[in-house]
């Protein structure tokens, strides 16, 4: 076992960066008061979940467009139907020690970190029990050790929160370690950085992809086609030359890419970046989240729209995650 490497007492440039590039609550004051949210009720919000986006994203879309309405708080987020939960996929039942998640035969996936470039709203995750579970160095070598013994296992997922809120070096022992387990043959990274900060795809990144002898995966979520940017695409190109298959999966949401036409447009604008569309997700039962709920008809209907528009490799396939199967249900 590699012995983990403490954090960098110098923070990388890309960190400070994005350091400087993040607003919350407070910074978004002026905006809220223009709207029916009043201070008590985005309160109540923040503490549940709290809000913070880029100044980017901010100062690019309308408040009232498809990509900023994923990550601005709604007052729907606080009245919960019968049915949504804080534990949805049934993360909590999987976890085999703290960030250790193993649902499917094969594959294991490590809470790797608490942070991501965004807060979306209809995160399946929203209420998972982060400070319990997002492993400190020392559990990234527990984690190590259970995936060595399990060797049923071919597949690590590093996801969070996001995996590339980790520093490069961090990256890099995982990797390394990872590389050293012989039954582990594919690594694959869930990461939304490149659409919501790009900077992040750093040289030092890229040399991890580019020197691991690993199959490697990463999969973007991107939702809507205005987010497939120029820079999105830039470093999504970056991350393919590093000979990375790279996906993208969706969720499908109300009132922002529910429609076949926004679909077909992002498969099309996906594979322009050489993104392939993976899963079209159906929206898990998240507490705060059901104001995004689109009905399984519906997204049927959109799918079927989209199979006689798209080549079947860019129809992403629905996918419903129910917490005990052996599979997503596709
Ligand atoms: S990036 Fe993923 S884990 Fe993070 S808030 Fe968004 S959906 Fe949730």
């Amino acid at each position: 076992m590699i012995p983990c490497k403490p954090a960098s007492e110098h923070p990388p440039e890309w960190k400070k960066l994005f350091a400087d590039s993040y607003v919350g609550l407070k910074s978004l004051n002026n905006y809220y008061q223009n709207t029916d949210l009043n201070p008590q009720l985005l309160n109540d919000i923040n503490t549940l979940f709290p809000i913070q986006l880029t100044q980017e994203l901010f100062n690019t879309h309308q408040a009232d467009g498809a990509v900023l309405k994923q990550y601005l708080p709604s007052e729907h987020e606080l009245k919960d139907p019968p049915g949504y939960n804080s534990n949805p996929v049934g993360d909590i039942e999987a976890t085999q020690l703290p960030g250790v998640i193993k649902k499917y035969r094969h594959r294991v996936l490590l809470i790797t970190s608490n942070t991501c470039p965004v807060h979306c709203r209809y995160c399946f995750r929203k209420n998972f029990p982060y400070p319990d579970s997002s492993p400190k160095k020392h559990m990234f070598e527990k984690a190590l050790a259970f995936c060595e013994q399990d060797t049923s296992v071919n597949e690590i997922i590093l996801s969070g929160g996001d995996p590339l809120s980790l520093e490069d070096a961090m990256l890099a022992y995982l990797f390394k370690s990872i590389e050293n387990i012989k039954h582990i043959k594919t690594i694959r990274l869930h990461t939304k950085y490149p659409s919501i900060f790009p900077q992040r795809i750093t040289p030092e990144l890229l040399d991890v992809l580019n020197n691991s002898s690993l199959n490697k995966v990463c999969v973007f979520h991107i939702n809507h086609p205005d987010e497939v940017t120029a820079k999105f695409c830039e470093a999504a190109q970056k991350i393919k030359h590093t000979n990375t298959t790279t996906l993208n999966q969706s969720v499908l949401l109300n009132q922002i890419n529910n429609n076949a036409q926004t679909l077909i447009k992002l498969s099309h604008k996906l594979f322009n970046a050489g993104v392939l569309p993976y899963y079209l997700h159906m929206l898990d039962n998240a507490k705060g989240t059901h104001h995004f709920h689109v009905a399984y008809d519906e997204a049927l209907a959109i799918v079927s729209k989209m199979k006689s528009h798209l080549p079947g490799y860019l129809v992403p396939k629905l996918a419903r995650e129910i917490a005990g199967e052996d599979s997503k249900i596709y």
